[in-house]
């Protein structure tokens, strides 16, 4: 594979699922698009892949629920994307006097997660305080979801719109000024409730409820935003769809695509920009008028020379466990069925206090004594990324996402600590299960179980991700982060025609399409269209 010219009006580094909105939209402006990709696939961190070779089932291999991804991209290049509600929203299991409970929160039936509440709480007041809180999160939405796909306001201009009466004050103050932990310590009582809001805030980085730096809350926001709702829906077809789909789009506008692609060395310098790089050991160079970077800057940085100077909050803390199983393994709190406390997100060991211990035990250097986690089965609201055979046998998939393991466990030894961290989330799970989740896993020919662990490094080693940061880096506020950034896209690098596409962007993170969509946009302003 080759490309068909040497010169283009864009070319875009990385094919993750922004990278191909980002090409989709400017193809279908009429410029002649280019996408190079160090991987044989597309989608970057939205693939589906058939992990377990012996079993036909296409898991999500990193990514796997939406929220962020806007109607308006959906609308604009014609995707046809279903996503599916899951009936239940989250279960969290608990031990009271003995015995096994669940807090099951429903998507469908809010009187059955009054209920539910009620039971563990002991009273009516939790269940108001939490709707209380989510509704500060439903008006900051309300407020800035619309704005994503816009340039970026500046930090007093977007205050303004919460301004108007008290519900939208407290939640600016709540959620953009104050630490997280504030607010939910105000609203909530019940450590394990508390603990399920937080969960939120700590998806994917290395943080706790009083972070001054406040990346917490941005990460929350990243959860409770997604097209006002902050619903997260499950991809039918798997997340590759997203990417497929995506594929489609940016192949049907004209775009080329070039998979295997060792970059060797960028130009910046002069108005043209010029890319060298090799696929299978031969050398080629294209020039281009613009340059779209999808991956980080951390791998921009390599390229330019202009070292990349991270933070602590842009360290990564993800530990992600893909699974086949051939039956779903019974709770302990039998009340349950299997199916109604898998499809939503299973929460483990991520109580309020506890999760203070093992950011704090993390921190120190060590694994935390419970590692806190959650779970859950696609195949319980979409089954077509299972072969026919496996459904009709009772298979499933499953996919654990861990927190608060950061990079900085697994940088020395990876290999030894991937197997220790696995082993501790097995355990996690299996306190609340009737037949411990080893059990039911698919087994390969060769004798081995069907399950497959990532660390950060090796997330980061896949694709790009700075210290496995599943957001590339910090994810940022959805308004401007200095003055001479309002009025801008938020995409801009110091090179002149050189912008980020994917999540390294201002309002980038998450499947959402969102930088993508706006580094086109900004293609266009210079462009004068
Ligand atoms: C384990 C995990 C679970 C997640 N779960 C969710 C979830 O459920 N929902 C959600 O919304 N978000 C989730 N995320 C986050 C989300 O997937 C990402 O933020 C988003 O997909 C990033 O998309 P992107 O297009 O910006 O970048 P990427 O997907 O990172 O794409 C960048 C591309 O650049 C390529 N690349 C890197 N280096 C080079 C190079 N030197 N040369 C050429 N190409 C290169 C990469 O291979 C990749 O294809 C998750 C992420 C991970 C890792």
């Amino acid at each position: 594979m080759s490309t068909t010219k040497t010169r283009y009006d864009v070319v875009i580094l990385g094919a993750g699922h922004n990278g191909l909105v980002a090409a989709a939209y400017l193809g279908r402006a009429g410029l002649s698009v280019l996408l190079l990709e160090k991987n044989d696939y597309i989608g970057g961190a939205t693939t589906s892949q058939q992990v377990f070779p012996d079993y036909e089932a296409r898991l999500s291999r990193y990514s796997y629920l939406v929220s962020l991804f806007p109607e308006k991209i959906i609308r604009d290049l014609g995707l046809n994307l279903e996503l599916r509600r899951r009936a239940t929203g989250s279960f969290t299991p608990y031990v009271r006097e003995g015995r096994h409970d669940g807090l099951l929160l429903s998507n469908v039936s809010d009187e059955e997660s009054r209920r539910s509440m009620v039971e563990l709480t002991g009273n009516e007041t939790e269940h108001m305080q939490m709707k209380r809180f989510y509704d500060l999160a439903r008006t900051f939405a309300e407020h800035s979801w619309d704005s994503m796909l816009e340039p970026l306001l500046s930090k007093d201009e977007f205050k303004r719109r919460y301004q108007n009466d008290d519900l939208s004050r407290e939640a600016w103050r709540s959620l953009a000024e104050e630490p997280l932990g504030v607010v939910i310590e105000r609203y909530l009582q019940n450590d394990l409730v508390r603990g399920l809001v937080l969960t939120d805030a700590k998806i994917g980085i290395f943080t706790h409820p009083h972070d001054p730096s406040l990346v917490q809350n941005r990460c929350f926001l990243y959860h409770l935003i997604g097209n006002k709702t902050g619903e997260w829906k499950v991809p039918v077809g798997g997340m590759g769809a997203v990417a497929r789909e995506l594929e489609q789009a940016a192949r049907q506008s004209g775009a080329e695509l070039l998979t295997r692609v060792n970059l060797a060395g960028l130009d910046l310098s002069g108005k043209t920009k010029t890319v060298q790089f090799e696929v299978d050991g031969k050398p080629s160079a294209v020039e281009a008028r613009f340059l779209l970077v999808n991956f980080g800057r951390n791998v921009l940085g390599k390229y330019t020379g202009h070292s990349y100077q991270p933070d602590s909050s842009d360290e990564g803390s993800v530990f992600k466990i893909n699974m086949l199983l051939r039956k779903l393994p019974k709770l302990k709190a039998a009340k349950y069925s299997p199916a109604e406390a898998w499809c939503g997100t299973f929460h483990s060991d991520e109580g309020y206090e506890q999760m203070n211990r093992s950011y704090d035990h993390a921190s120190k250097g060590r694994l935390p004594e419970k590692t806190p986690c959650e779970v859950y089965c696609h195949t319980l609201t979409d089954d077509s990324i299972l072969a026919p055979e496996l459904r009709s046998q009772g298979f499933h998939t499953m996919t654990l996402f861990g927190i608060d393991t950061p990079w900085s466990l697994f940088s020395r030894d990876n290999q030894t600590m991937r197997k220790e961290a696995e082993k501790k989330f097995l355990e996690s799970m299996n306190q609340w299960l009737e037949e411990p989740l080893e059990e039911c896993l698919a087994v390969a020919r060769d004798g081995s179980l069907c399950i497959e662990s990532k660390s950060p490094v090796d997330i980061e080693d896949a694709l790009g991700m700075y210290h496995g940061n599943i957001f590339q880096d910090a994810p940022s506020w959805p308004f401007a982060a200095r003055r001479d950034q309002a009025g801008t896209w938020g995409v801009e690098t110091e090179f002149e025609n050189v912008f980020l596409c994917g999540s390294s962007a201002q309002r980038g993170g998450a499947v959402s399409g969102i930088p993508g969509h706006n580094a086109a946009m900004k293609v266009g302003s210079v462009l004068g269209r």
